[in-house]
């Protein structure tokens, strides 16, 4: 290929945030190769970070111009954006005149650029005066913002990625690197075959490919992290494994962390999570002798009932280790979304304010209101993903703007989630591609700028803030979404939205974070662009960024000090099985496909890993129900069922079943959509779904 142009940028895919250079020839044609000189990959790419550019090419599927029903019941018609924006704006007045302003709600994503997100939510919270905003990252990360809060005081990583080559025991605990967060775990691996003494423990009910780096694959029944995390934490505290002098100068509550842990024997632990004594007595061991320990989780902690409660219980073992604010050690939860991160920063959620404000705070509202301009902040948070669809559904929600996320396959009990979209006054959708189930369910659609095709910036897990260039024109009339978004609060009549680019929105965001503990109020566009991605904080022009937190052990907490939290349930609060309903079904993601599939599954080669939807059993299972290899098994939960092919693994444990979450409707039917299966339950604080465990029968599909 002729080489033209090149451009380094970040995939738009996982949390891990991987550097790429995109090389465009004299025909417009991409490549997509990684970069590098980018800390975070070093030139490696997983194979959908290796297949980006037939996504940014692929036009095919793409939302070309502004679509509008005239009423509900007439097709979607094109329209000019003057149209599409002054309906929009006429509607939301309208509602928010007649029913007040919590009548509307915005549901946005972690794969919005930080621009995008702050525009979002100073919009609704600072002029509509509602909170109801948040995003498809509350079904992925707000189990660990709560899990830090608690914790060290506010929603704050620790560490880096090279802290993974400084230590030398890992914890992975309901997490899947190895498919998930691919090039993360390829410098783990690569860690430990340099260091064959490095250890890695990792937790999970099922068997995947992470384990083939485990020493010890602890395989707990579906639920148990708690009782196994407070069983690692009793023979810590029994053997002495704990660091004393640091809980005494730089924790507090560290005897409520004792009693809970104690509240169960070792041999009760054992018995509850499925394990032996001896498996819990060797982690323990193993995590006690370590000189530098990183436990590393995500959604298999995260999308709990209970899942706070698994994080804190999970941060306290390193708390009693006194493994955090030093290198090769910390807590260090992978985040799924390429820019959940940067989202939370900016307050991106129902309950949170920009820049690590706190909604609880009056003097945090009132900042934020003087800064912005607008109305008073409220104090109440406003509806999540789940409670924004239910509120639809109760007609509570009148109408809702749903940006880059298809919900109507990713949240959980999706059947109710289309219902509830049936029934909202009004839905507007700003999304790239006809390819979101979501997007039949508007009555605006509105065509956005995708990766590559506007500039802006990201942070991936380790709080590296990178810059995305624009690469490439948006097809069609396609614009990106923070001009989107400023065009309609000017429509809508809101002061402080003149902006005419993305780096005027990122100034004042950074301004914002001025004197807070995320400042980077020294990180403008232009370092970005000349000297490369950072680490925040950065609160001054020459400061180099912070690859660590907590290095001199001063916490983001009231007292300074990191806090050791009691699990308020120890037990899960899950649903039950029961005669009719006697298996456990897990949710999760494959090697090769990305959320629902509206960009990964047009990519060919990525089909060849796994093509289509399956139900993996264990071989007694599929006994014992009749089933064989390659059947069709009706799956049926409370909620509603679904069709799949059994795939037998030895290695799943028995009543336990697993399928992936990422496809909806296959030849017009929903029979493929795990979450028509899931159910309502959400952790009580977070308010995370409880998407790895429901319960469902399996029987063969007999065709009638
Ligand atoms: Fe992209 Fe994640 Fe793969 Fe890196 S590991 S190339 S960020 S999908």
């Amino acid at each position: 290929m002729q080489k033209k142009e090149s451009h380094n940028t970040i995939c738009s895919y996982c949390g891990v945030g991987c550097g790429i250079t995109v090389n465009k020839d004299n025909n417009g044609a991409l490549s997509v190769v990684g970069d590098d000189e980018y800390p975070v990959n070093k030139g490696m790419l997983c194979s959908k970070g290796k297949n980006l550019n037939y996504v940014a090419q692929d036009t095919s599927d793409r939302i070309l111009h502004p679509e509008m029903k005239w009423s509900r019941n007439h097709p979607l018609q094109r329209v000019t954006w003057d149209i599409a924006f002054k309906r929009a704006a006429a509607v939301f007045k309208s509602i928010i005149n007649n029913y007040g302003p919590d009548s509307v709600g915005f549901y946005v994503s972690g794969q919005c650029l930080t621009e995008e997100y702050y525009l979002a939510n100073k919009l609704t919270k600072g002029f509509i005066g509602t909170n109801n905003i948040d995003t498809n990252s509350r079904l992925c990360m707000s189990s660990a913002v709560v899990g830090y809060k608690k914790a060290v005081g506010e929603d704050a990583v620790p560490i880096s990625y090279d802290d993974i080559e400084l230590a030398d025991c890992f914890l992975i605990a309901g997490a899947n690197p190895a498919w998930c967060h691919p090039i993360l775990f390829r410098r783990l691996e690569k860690h430990k075959e340099n260091n064959p003494k490095v250890k890695v423990l990792v937790v999970d009910p099922r068997k995947t490919q992470t384990c083939t780096l485990a020493d010890l694959h602890l395989q707990i029944l579906p639920g148990t992290d708690v009782v196994l995390f407070n069983a690692i934490a009793r023979w810590l505290i029994e053997r002495k494994k704990i660091d004393t002098s640091f809980i005494k100068k730089y924790t507090s509550n560290f005897e409520a962390c004792k009693q809970s842990a104690f509240s169960l024997t070792l041999k009760e632990a054992a018995k509850h999570c499925g394990i032996t004594v001896e498996e819990i007595k060797k982690a323990a061991k193993i995590i006690g002798s370590a000189k530098r320990f990183i436990s590393m989780w995500t959604m298999g902690l995260n999308q709990s009932v209970i899942g706070v409660d698994k994080n804190v219980s999970l941060l306290n073992i390193s708390l009693l280790t006194g493994q955090i604010g030093k290198p090769g050690c910390g807590p260090f939860s992978l985040t799924g979304q390429p820019n959940a991160m940067g989202g939370r920063e900016v307050g991106g959620m129902a309950s949170l304010l920009a820049a690590h404000r706190d909604l609880n705070n009056a003097n945090h509202r009132n900042e934020v209101q003087e800064f912005w301009g607008g109305k008073p902040i409220k104090k109440e948070a406003g509806l999540t993903a789940t409670e924004m669809f239910d509120a639809l559904d109760s007609e509570k929600l009148k109408a809702i703007w749903i940006i880059c996320t298809n919900p109507v396959v990713s949240m959980p009990n999706a059947r109710k989630v289309e219902a509830a979209l049936k029934k909202a006054n009004f839905v507007v959708v700003q999304d790239i591609s006809h390819n979101s189930e979501t997007t039949k369910y508007a009555d605006i659609l509105l065509p956005a700028a995708g990766w590559l095709e506007k500039e802006g910036t990201m942070t991936n897990s380790e709080r590296r803030i990178s810059y995305l260039p624009k690469v490439i024109d948006p097809p069609g009339e396609a614009r990106p979404d923070a001009e989107i978004l400023w065009r309609f609060a000017q429509e809508m009549g809101y002061s402080g939205f003149d902006y005419t680019s993305a780096s005027e929105v990122y100034d004042e965001y950074c301004l914002m974070t001025k004197g807070t503990n995320i400042d980077i109020s020294g990180l403008s566009y232009e370092r970005l662009k000349n000297e490369g991605s950072f680490q925040w904080p950065v609160p001054h022009k020459t400061h180099k960024g912070t690859p660590r937190l907590f290095q001199d052990q001063t916490y983001f907490t009231m007292n300074g000090r990191a806090h050791f939290n009691a699990p308020k349930q120890i037990y899960n609060q899950s649903e039950r099985t029961n005669a009719e309903y006697p298996l456990i079904l897990n949710t999760g993601r494959i090697r090769d496909q990305w959320h629902t599939r509206t960009k990964t599954g047009k990519v060919k080669r990525l089909l060849t890993h796994i093509p289509t939807p399956y139900l993996e059993m264990n071989k007694v299972d599929t006994y014992l129900n009749k089933l064989n290899e390659g059947d069709i098994a009706v799956v049926t939960s409370r909620r509603g069922s679904v069709r799949v092919k059994v795939k037998i693994n030895l290695d799943i444990r028995e009543k336990v079943v697993f399928m992936p979450m990422h496809w909806g409707k296959i030849l017009n039917s929903d029979f493929s959509r795990a979450n028509n299966l899931t159910n309502n339950l959400v952790d009580p604080i977070s308010k995370e779904p409880d998407f790895k465990y429901c319960a469902v029968r399996v029987e063969k599909y007999i065709k009638p």
